[in-house]
């Protein structure tokens, strides 16, 4: 008897929503354990106040003394909130979050004791940083790494702890994070675009990128989860016959949200308004326990610290409703996958939307600006955008057959389409008055009666301008959005200041206007950069051959899609834009090398197990079934037996056919494994553990789950697709 499917199911069905009691308005909720502006003037001398805006808005250092009155405001708030530890929280190369806490509570003799926290608790730790990846960075300088506070980024209490935002890097000063490479694009972003806004209006200072995320995950019941081998270790179902419904009836998509599910979202949401997380919207998505959860953007650094947060306040929220949530981007293979769209736009600290259009053509004029200079550095580094959102785990959305595919094109839409067709025809050099009339009014100054009604969407495009924003569909729903976003906000910096000598040069040498000359560079970016824009069906094989004819890449697997991150191309960019060193873009790349690689291998190793360890052992037991049925007829019908038992005679031989195959098969993987281990570049591992392990995951799985097919569904000891997928 399969005793752990079925007494998970059985657990499953006494299941009722967990109540969730809400008495106070979300509104008051909001920011309530977060060291906000309100909580810092409440607490803070105005001196340290001071110092922490002047730290948040122009990068300035606070000195340890203003440290000090800092910490000492930060203490008594989380005291005052019933926190008992503090902990600098980091987001180290393995992509999820780090913390170790430490109390407040300190003796001091006399069997007395008392909470301390100062400014050197706050500025600075040392974690012992020798488990996290750092892609040889401390064995090459021999330094220890640290972690440093983020003033930019808002302390806050996170059940009893409080916890501070920090970057990780080496004492000699290389990033061992997510975060300080991101807050280098983001300052080089600043500077870039902020030159360019001043062409169009001199009270722009600052500009900040912004980012709103839209987070897919499964929600499943938990027994059933951790009653899944596969599920517990690798985070997806590795074997599993896909049930005869799925997706098929398109019943789920925004359909209404299971009793357990909202209760598990109400929750959700409050935590996440005390943690200052703006979630918005929530909704069910295509797959069958699908869901996905957005909020209101917000500045980039700050929204890439409120993903990776609630990455963990979904997991622990989910355990008190008896659920599992699913981060991979793949969990069940044969229904959609999830991502995490990363919606990206440019605001000025005068309030204007960079990529929104204007009511008047100047400010038309500078839309087209960002537009086309985001469409330019997206097609200048598509490979490396690819690059961004590769790993093993997302490698089965990218170039599955599911959105988006492993191409990065850019959708526009078709009015915007018209417009940038229209722009290549401004003539060469100085422009006629009449040119200029027409191009006021004909073209620049149509753009927003045109938006509005553009509300085509295109859902295979891996970057699409959605009316006010670009959206970046490619990013995995389980990565850290800081990856993608370092690197977007770094192509765009440099494809401004690109811009900007362009420019200024033809005002200076061509004696053109600022906005002739702007016509000029724009017309050649649209011409240089037509490749990267599609509007089509971008799942199809149309466009498969059509990219390739037009040179954009189509890596399918992560160790093909990383070689772009180590180019001349890349590192000159990173070390140009001062976002990365060489030493730092290299380690990132054994990093993911190796990440890469070590995810195949637990793979192969829980599938091996599971192929071995249940399915053949439960197929031998129903072939046995079979067997002593095969003999009893024989008994009963004498030589003429193979006449009524023929069906259980192919059976018993198609159970035996399947067996011999994954038997075959998982020693075939376990010796290719074994060759893979001993290479010592990452980069050959990682191809090896790509081009000869891998491939046996699907040939196993095939026969496993024709054995589902065959085998008694009583004697089937692994919990099934329709149950993990149906039970709300
Ligand atoms: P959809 O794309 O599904 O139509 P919305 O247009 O409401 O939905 O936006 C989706 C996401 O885009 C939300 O997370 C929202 O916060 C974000 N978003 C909207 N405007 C911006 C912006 N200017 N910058 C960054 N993100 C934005
Ligand atoms: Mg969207």
């Amino acid at each position: 008897m399969a005793t752990i499917r079925f007494r998970a199911i059985q657990a499953t069905f006494g299941r009722t929503a967990v109540p969730v009691q809400e008495t106070v308005r979300r509104s008051e909720l909001f920011g309530e354990n977060v060291f906000n502006e309100a909580s810092m003037r409440q607490f803070m001398t105005k001196e340290a106040f001071v110092g922490v805006m002047r730290a948040i808005e122009f990068g300035e250092k606070i000195d340890r003394r203003v440290a000090n009155q800092v910490a000492a405001a930060m203490k008594d708030w989380a005291l005052s909130k019933g926190a008992t530890h503090y902990t600098h929280w980091f987001q180290p190369l393995t992509g999820a979050t780090a913390e170790k806490h430490d109390a407040f509570f300190e003796p001091i003799g006399g069997g007395m004791a008392i909470e301390k926290f100062d400014g050197g608790q706050l500025v600075q730790q040392e974690p012992d940083a020798s488990s996290f990846p750092n892609g040889g960075i401390r064995n090459t300088f021999e330094a220890r790494g640290y972690t440093a506070w983020d003033p930019t980024s808002p302390a806050y209490i996170y059940a009893d702890t409080l916890c501070i935002p920090t970057v990780f890097v080496s004492y000699t000063g290389e990033a061992l994070d997510n975060k300080a490479p991101l807050l280098r694009a983001l300052q080089a972003i600043d500077v870039a675009a902020t030159d360019v806004a001043r062409y169009f209006d001199k009270s722009v200072t600052k500009v900040t990128a912004t980012l709103g995320w839209e987070q897919e995950y499964f929600l499943v019941d938990k027994t059933l989860a951790y009653s899944r081998p596969d599920l517990v270790q690798a985070g997806r179902m590795l074997l599993g016959h896909v049930s005869a419904k799925g997706q098929q009836l398109d019943d789920h998509y925004f359909g209404s949200i299971p009793n357990r599910v909202v209760n598990y979202m109400r929750d959700l949401e409050m935590e996440c308004m005390k943690l200052g997380i703006p979630v918005k919207t929530r909704h069910n998505e295509v797959a069958p326990n699908q869901f996905e959860l957005a909020p209101i953007f917000e500045e980039a650094s700050l929204a890439v610290d409120h993903n990776s947060l609630l990455m963990d306040v979904m997991d622990k929220t989910a355990d008190r409703h008896n659920f599992k949530v699913l981060f991979h981007e793949k969990p069940f293979a044969g229904v959609n996958g999830s991502g995490k769209h990363n919606n990206w736009s440019l605001a000025t600290n005068t309030g204007v939307n960079l990529l929104s259009p204007g009511t008047t053509p100047m400010k038309n004029l500078q839309f087209l600006t960002f537009f086309i200079n985001t469409i330019k550095a997206f097609d200048q580094y598509e490979e490396l955008m690819r690059a961004s959102v590769a790993s093993a785990t997302n490698d089965h959305r990218l170039g599955a057959n599911e959105a988006p595919p492993a191409i990065m094109s850019i959708f526009i839409g078709e009015q915007l389409t018209k417009v940038l067709e229209e722009l290549e025809d401004v003539s060469n050099g100085k422009l006629s008055p009449q040119e200029k009339t027409d191009l006021k009014l004909n073209v620049v100054g149509k753009i927003p009666e045109i938006l509005l009604d553009n509300t085509d969407r295109n859902r295979t495009s891996s970057f699409a301008f959605t009316g006010n924003k670009f959206e970046f569909r490619a990013v995995g729903s389980k990565a850290n959005c800081g990856k993608p976003m370092t690197l977007l906000n770094t192509i765009v910096a440099k494809q401004l200041v690109e811009f900007k000598k362009e420019v200024d040069a033809l005002v200076s040498k061509k004696k053109l206007k600022k906005d002739e000359a702007i016509f000029n560079v724009l017309r050649e970016y649209i011409k240089s950069s037509r490749r990267i824009r599609f509007e089509g069906d971008g799942y199809s094989d149309a466009w498969e051959k059509e990219a390739g004819r037009r040179g954009l890449s189509n890596h399918k697997n992560t160790p093909a899609a990383l070689k772009a991150l180590i180019s001349k191309k890349s590192i000159s960019l990173f070390e140009e834009m001062k976002v990365l060193n060489k030493v730092e873009v290299k380690a990132r790349y054994e990093i993911e090398l190796e990440e890469y690689t070590m995810k195949l291998q637990i793979e192969g190793r829980v599938l091996g197990d599971i192929a071995r360890n249940h399915v053949i052992p439960t197929a031998i037991r129903y072939q046995n079934v079979l067997i002593e049925n095969v003999r009893g007829l024989k008994e009963v019908f004498g030589s003429d037996f193979k006449k009524v038992a023929s069906e259980q005679l192919d059976l018993i031989e198609d159970i035996s056919g399947h067996i011999a195959e994954i038997n075959s098969k998982v020693t075939a993987m376990i010796d290719e494994r074994k060759k893979a281990n001993v290479i010592k570049s990452a980069e050959l591992k990682a191809e090896a553990y790509c081009d000869r392990v891998k491939p046996y995951f699907d040939e196993i799985r095939y026969h496993c789950d024709k054995l589902e097919l065959l085998v008694d569904d009583e004697l089937w000891t692994l919990t099934k697709y329709r149950e993990l997928l149906f039970v709300k």
